[in-house]
């Protein structure tokens, strides 16, 4: 019987920082070390070079992402706003995204 629990990515954090904060953490940690998929070749190979900075083993492709996740909704907002939608109803959608995530990262896009 191991004395030890076992507590994911917040190993070397200890009992610090309350447990809500590191469940947040745990979360948001492993959809960032999770292999994503690339939007140039289509291999799961995508990999973060540096706060929202996607770059894919495979192919090489380096694009700018969410700062924990390739894709955010923000940024899908956002692409759809830059390619012509009304600006009023940009605005309205990415209000929506904002207040369904409120804990979304900057988009660096
Ligand atoms: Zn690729």
């Amino acid at each position: 019987m191991p004395k030890t629990k076992k507590v994911g990515p917040t190993r070397g954090l200890g009992v610090r920082y309350g447990s809500t904060v590191r469940k947040r953490y745990i979360k948001v940690i492993t959809e960032l070390k999770k292999p994503h998929k690339c939007p140039n070749c289509g291999f799961v190979r995508v990999h973060r070079e540096s706060v929202g900075v996607w770059k894919c083993g495979k192919c090489n492709f380096t694009f700018a992402g969410g700062a924990y996740t390739p894709v955010t909704k923000l940024g899908v907002v956002a692409r759809r706003a830059a390619k012509g939608l009304a600006p009023e109803e940009a605005t309205k959608a990415a209000a929506k995204a904002a207040s369904v995530e409120p804990a979304t990262e900057e988009e660096t896009e």
